[in-house]
């Protein structure tokens, strides 16, 4: 039997408000009710159709964000096929791995086209547009089941190299309900869309919960700081909602034309996919802007989310939230028995929001799932009396000084607190005496002088000895993945090279 059947709000709200605005797309200009949008996706099913393509059958894109992605990864669902977004930052090298191990039958692209796998054709991202609307509307596809694959999502590649990730409509479904609620999302919501689709927050974060609603999306091709600025200042947006990394935040507080008391419908600035210091939250609070912040990972979509009440945001600020209403958290020690509140422990995950596996690779499901069911995040996370979480770190950064576990977040956070820091990452090397040590990379904020004593300083005042790192490194930039990230392995290794190559070392 069906667990149920695929979710397809295009079509419900085709009945329920067809004038409604759906969609603008700012590249092309172009704007979709639900009824148009409803009716394109169908001329889409049935360029597909043409094309050849049916279930199961895999289709790349390696584009900018537009609607037109929206309506090919709604009429690949229609048609029981999988979406396949792929990061238009990785190197041709690296793409020709995806590819390989995704093997669609077609690529769209807007971009150079990487090597590609036998059997597979490759097409300009924009004729998918100009050729879909030479089509009738297709008649409507049999149902599909709730639990098929409808999106491979590979991960960030922040740990290694990226994992196909199977996203099911329940997924979509589940990931939207849980934001709607947390996120406070009612029908009139207008959503601004800059994150990168071929991340989890691009492509179902930001466009599943307006879709479910009934709401609006605005498209716009990429994020670019002075552009967002405007636009979410623009009152005919009139954007409600914003989601994004806390490196976007970052920027739009940096960029010279920043105006947050010109964001006069804005609800909330939502993060999540890395962490967001308190400081920072605070700094945006005391600005008027609700900054909330959010925890999931692409297996998982939107997990823990906080309220938007300014009092709790400011009172927990650095927590990550609660769980949404369709997923259950457990923290749990080596032995897989819960932890109490307080004490750091491995974030497990249940719900129809995680992934059903990954793509070619079963022994990561078997690696990464507990035989009940739960998913490992390799997060440690801290649960407050209040039940709010905290993420702590990936489980993979901790590392050991003198016996003491260091969770470098902890550390970032605490250098993250003073002025003349712009960004910052630490990670643990080796040493003789304590085993381990922490080296903090530090971005100094612009025309600000900082030096290690000082830093050492501000950092005893607000954690214990043995957490303040022993090394300070001045750089001008850090080591990021495509959704912004830091990538950590990059900055541990070059760290440990380093440290093998001092005289005396061996
Ligand atoms: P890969 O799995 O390929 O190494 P990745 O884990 O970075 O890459 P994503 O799925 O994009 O890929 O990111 C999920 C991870 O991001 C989580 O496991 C967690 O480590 C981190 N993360 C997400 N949200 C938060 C948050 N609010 N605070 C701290 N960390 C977060
Ligand atoms: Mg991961």
């Amino acid at each position: 039997m069906q667990e149920f059947f695929c979710p397809d709000p295009a079509a419900l709200h085709v009945r329920l408000r067809p004038d409604s605005l759906a969609c603008t797309d700012l590249a092309s200009d172009r704007r979709w009710n639900y009824r148009e949008l409803d009716a394109d996706i169908q001329r889409a099913v049935a360029l597909l159709h043409h094309e050849g393509i049916g279930k199961g059958d895999r289709i790349a894109v390696l584009a900018r964000n537009s609607v037109y992605q929206i309506i090919l990864q709604q009429a690949l669902m229609r048609l029981g096929a999988i979406f396949v977004p792929l990061n238009w930052r990785l190197s041709q090298q690296e793409l020709a791995l995806l590819l390989e191990d995704c093997t669609p039958a077609i690529l769209y692209t807007d971009d150079e086209i990487p090597p590609l796998p036998p059997g597979c054709r490759s097409y300009s991202f924009s004729s998918f547009a100009s050729e879909m609307s030479a089509f009738d509307p297709a008649p409507r596809c049999p149902l599909r089941s709730g639990c098929d694959t409808c999106i491979i999502l590979y991960t960030s590649g922040t740990s290694g190299v990226p994992k196909g990730a199977l996203i099911t409509a329940r997924f979509l479904l589940a990931t939207a309900i849980n934001f709607n609620v947390l996120g406070e999302v009612d029908t009139g919501c207008i959503f601004l869309c800059d994150t990168p689709m071929f991340h989890v927050i691009g492509i179902v974060a930001q466009i599943w919960p307006p879709l479910l609603r009934g709401g609006t999306f605005i498209v716009s091709p990429g994020f670019d700081a002075e552009k967002t600025n405007d636009r979410l200042g623009n009152p005919d947006f009139g954007v409600t909602h914003y989601f994004c990394v806390p490196q976007m935040a970052e920027a739009l507080r940096q960029t010279p034309n920043f105006a947050p008391e010109r964001w006069t419908k804005l609800k909330a600035l939502f993060t999540g996919g890395a962490p967001n210091p308190a400081a920072h939250i605070r700094w945006w609070l005391d600005r008027g802007v609700r900054v909330v912040d959010g925890y999931g990972m692409t297996e998982t979509g939107t997990t823990l989310g906080m309220p938007l009440s300014r009092d709790l945001l400011r009172s927990k600020a650095g927590a990550a939230g609660v769980p949404g209403p369709l997923t259950a958290v457990r923290l749990v020690d080596e032995d897989d028995r819960d932890v109490t509140d307080g004490t750091p422990g491995e974030i497990l995950v249940f719900g129809p929001n995680v992934i059903g596996g990954y793509w070619n690779r079963p022994e990561e499901r078997e690696r990464s799932f507990t035989e009940d069911g739960w998913i490992r995040t390799g997060d440690v996370g801290r649960r407050d009396e209040d039940g709010y979480i905290t993420i702590v770190d990936r489980r993979k950064d901790m590392f050991i000084s003198g016996g003491e576990n260091v969770y470098p977040v902890e550390v970032e956070a605490a250098l993250s607190e003073h002025p003349g820091v712009r960004e910052v990452a630490v990670v643990g090397i080796p040493d003789e005496r304590w085993g381990e040590v922490g080296r903090a990379y530090v971005v100094a904020a612009p025309g600000q002088d900082l030096d290690s004593d000082q830093l050492a300083h501000h950092c005893q005042s607000l954690i214990a000895r043995y957490k303040v790192p022993k090394e300070f490194r001045f750089v001008d930039e850090l080591p990021r993945t495509g959704s912004g990230k830091v990538i950590k392995h990059i900055l541990r290794k070059e760290a440990l090279e380093e440290c093998r190559s001092k005289p005396g070392s061996d």
